[in-house]
């Protein structure tokens, strides 16, 4: 049987890593990219890693997603929504998910297996061990949700910065 909840991760993943691989055409290519939708189910933000554009390590795209969210909402607080990457978040942006309240994370390519492949930078703590020490079961973290396209995308990118 066809699991909604899993069809809807599975649609909103596809139309981030749509969104994500709009950054390959300009000059600040990059695969990382976030979604955020309210309980409701409301496409409330959206954006991609900004690191080199903006020349700032804190611009990831989970970060640059909820800093957009928490104006729209004009609240801290996104509590009841839903938070999309298309890479699993680092503890930087799984802190921030936390402590924005975010019920659940869902992300498609993992840190160790997938982005390391083309960043050193493997994780000893994964996102789910965050959430699990940080609150219990207050955030759920889903992984590898159309993982295969969010490869297809660290591959495209790669491509694109070698070009
Ligand atoms: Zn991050």
């Amino acid at each position: 049987m066809i699991d909604p909840i899993e069809t809807m991760h599975s649609d909103r993943m596809k139309s981030l890593v749509e969104f994500t691989s709009s950054s390959l055409s300009t000059d600040y290519p990059s695969p990382f990219g976030a979604s955020i939708y309210d309980a409701e189910g409301t496409l409330i933000a959206q954006a991609y890693d900004t690191v080199m554009r903006e020349g700032d390590p804190t611009c990831h795209g989970e970060i640059n997603a909820v800093r957009k969210a928490v104006k729209k909402v004009g609240s801290q607080s996104l509590k009841g929504c839903t938070l999309y990457s298309t890479c699993e978040p680092c503890s930087m942006c799984m802190s921030t998910s936390i402590w924005a309240e975010i019920e659940t994370v869902v992300f498609g390519a993992t840190v160790n297996e997938d982005a390391s492949q083309y960043w050193e930078q493997p994780l000893d703590i994964t996102a789910s061990e965050i959430a699990n020490r940080m609150l219990g079961d207050k955030c759920t973290v889903v992984p590898k949700v159309e993982r295969a396209l969010a490869q297809q995308l660290f591959k495209d990118w790669k491509a694109a910065i070698d070009a």
